[in-house]
């Protein structure tokens, strides 16, 4: 991959990352309380669902930042599984994507050799 690709990713890797730290989600999370039995319950699985998006986020927080350290040690855009690259396309839509297509695929269907990979990495880039 080139400098100016690099470059590129790392901005938008950036910019994401800032994004993400600008918002708060905790908000939506505070308990609210209702006399109304069925409003409760809306409120509960609101509250769940917001509890899942700051999961997500978090996944991608750290996925970011492994990216960027990928960055600096000239291996960002191979996947951390099986070492191919990544293809462009995909690194444009998902800049932090330690994997590549196959591998995301085989980690959607929670194969753990695959999710062990990226944990591996973490500690490597540690
Ligand atoms: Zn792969």
């Amino acid at each position: 991959m080139t400098r100016t690709n690099l470059e590129k990713f790392r901005t938008a890797l950036r910019t994401k990352q800032s994004e993400l730290s600008g918002k708060s989600r905790l908000e939506s999370i505070a308990i609210e309380r209702s006399p109304d039995m069925s409003e409760e319950v809306q409120y509960k699985s609101e509250r769940e669902l917001a509890i899942v998006g700051l999961n997500r986020e978090s996944e991608i927080r750290r996925s970011i930042a492994l990216a960027l350290s990928r960055i600096n040690d000239e291996n960002f855009g191979t996947c951390v599984h099986c070492e191919q690259e990544i293809s462009k396309r995909r690194l444009e839509v998902v800049p932090w994507t330690p994997f590549c297509i196959r591998c995301q695929e085989a980690a959607d269907r929670g194969d753990e050799r695959v999710l062990e990979s990226v944990e591996t990495t973490f500690l490597d880039a540690a």
